[in-house]
């Protein structure tokens, strides 16, 4: 199918009547269109129904996809009103691109995948019952917003990039307690992003990204140094005090990380070079990491056999986290805090947690709870026979300088009821 004939006025411009088919989605175009007049509709049909993608208006641009890569139209355009339209024909675009250098004509090409993949993207969001129940406005900006997604994410990457270079980066630390003898036993290194624009930024809000793309590499490697230097500060601090107490640092790895070849190398050198024995540091996994691949199975298990401890994070989140405990000895079993946090809610989850407590003592392997916000969830824990205890009880994540207060002090108070 080719194009519609168009009602020609003068050399390069065309009119369209109100309802007027402009060019039809399938259809082979050599030509594409600025609006010099009047609004245009593009949309696809789904199933025979008739799904808007957007309504572009005087000085845009439409068309153009097909002109430059030659694949079909994959979108129609019909005038929503009398429109008047400059007509590009195809040879003046593809003279320009040709003209171009090639790593222009290159990322064109990219960017029109990508656009190709956001249609089909809005098309599939456009379908979805969700949006069909919303109101058209509030349709329409949810499928904008979803559009414009690809592009923050964009945006994002570039500012971690430039905050990993301006030290904008910052590690808190959580104390994880001991929950027989209510002492700190180690800390959980969460990274914290204190951006300029956005303010403090939770990981939640970038380690996605950063996991994405290579950045979670240096940044991984950041936070490990950084843990691995105030782990060692608060070793002496305590040592100081004529304590004697053994701290470990528990650091939340990526599946990522574990891909790069020299990430082993590299974490016993940062180790040696505070002479930190690996037994102290926990490398927090998730089963995302041991689905990642069998190379990343293996780097695990070798970090083990270094005598770095492996503690699963997440447990009972994800949907096999018995295969893996099947398959690989992990050192400790991180309680979700999806199952502590509403514990007293229902009999069900309080049943499930014992649960996964039981089958952690039965597999020799430590637990350690997070989120426990209340002495009612430490006390019933401790009543299960959970190990270890990690929440807003005892302390939020916070940076070094309040970490300190915590060396020495009990927790021992919330046992009682
Ligand atoms: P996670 O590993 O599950 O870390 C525990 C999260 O639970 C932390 O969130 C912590 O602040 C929060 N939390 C602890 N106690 C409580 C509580 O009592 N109640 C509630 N509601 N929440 C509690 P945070 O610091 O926002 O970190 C979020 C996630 O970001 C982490 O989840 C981890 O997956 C990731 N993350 C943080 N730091 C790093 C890092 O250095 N590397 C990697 N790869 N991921 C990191
Ligand atoms: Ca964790
Ligand atoms: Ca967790």
């Amino acid at each position: 199918m080719v194009d519609k004939e168009q009602k020609s006025n003068s050399q390069n411009t065309e009119v369209f009547q109100n309802g007027d088919m402009i060019f039809e989605e399938g259809s082979f175009g050599d030509c594409s269109y600025i609006i010099e007049k009047g609004r245009v509709e593009i949309y696809v049909t789904i199933d025979q129904e008739h799904v808007r993608l957007k309504i572009l208006g005087t000085g845009e641009i439409f068309g153009e996809m097909s002109v430059i890569d030659g694949s079909p139209r994959s979108a129609s355009a019909r005038a929503l009103e009398d429109c008047e339209l400059t007509v590009i024909s195809s040879a003046q675009i593809s003279e320009r691109i040709e003209d171009s250098d090639p790593i222009v004509s290159l990322l064109i090409n990219i960017l029109l995948q990508r656009m190709r993949l956001l249609n089909r993207h809005a098309k599939q969001l456009e379908s979805s019952p969700i949006l069909q129940a919303l109101p058209e406005e509030e349709s329409q900006k949810l499928i904008d917003e979803h559009q414009n997604e690809p592009l923050a994410k964009m945006r994002l990457e570039s500012e971690l990039k430039d905050a990993l270079k301006k030290n904008q980066f910052l590690a808190y630390y959580q104390p994880i307690i001991d929950l027989s003898t209510g002492q700190i036993a180690g800390f959980e290194a969460l990274l914290r992003w204190e951006s300029p624009q956005r303010g403090m930024v939770r990981p939640d809000v970038f380690i996605g990204v950063a996991e994405e793309t290579s950045l979670i590499i240096p940044l991984g490697y950041w936070i490990i140094e950084r843990s691995c230097q105030d782990l060692v500060t608060l070793q002496r601090e305590i040592a100081a005090q004529g304590l004697d107490i053994q701290l470990f640092m528990s650091i939340n790895i990526s599946g990522r990380q574990f891909q790069d070849k020299a990430f082993l190398d590299n974490l016993c050198k940062i180790v040696q070079r505070y002479n930190i024995a690996p037994r102290n540091i926990k490398l927090e996994i998730t089963e995302g990491t041991l689905m990642a691949g069998i190379r990343s199975t293996r780097v695990v298990e070798r970090c083990q056999q270094r005598g770095f401890k492996i503690a699963l994070d997440d447990f009972g989140t994800g949907y096999s986290s018995m295969g893996y405990l099947m398959r690989f000895a992990v050192d400790n079993i991180k309680v979700d805090k999806g199952f502590v946090i509403p514990m007293f809610e229902n009999d069900r989850t309080r049943v499930l947690t014992n649960a996964i407590i039981q089958l952690a003592q039965g597999l020799d392997n430590p637990t350690i709870a997070e989120g426990i916000e209340t002495p009612e969830h430490h006390r019933a824990l401790r009543k299960m026979g959970c190990d270890y205890g990690q929440g807003y009880l005892y302390s939020r994540p916070v940076p070094l300088e309040k970490v300190r207060r915590f060396i020495g002090s009990s927790f021992r108070h919330f046992d009682a009821p």
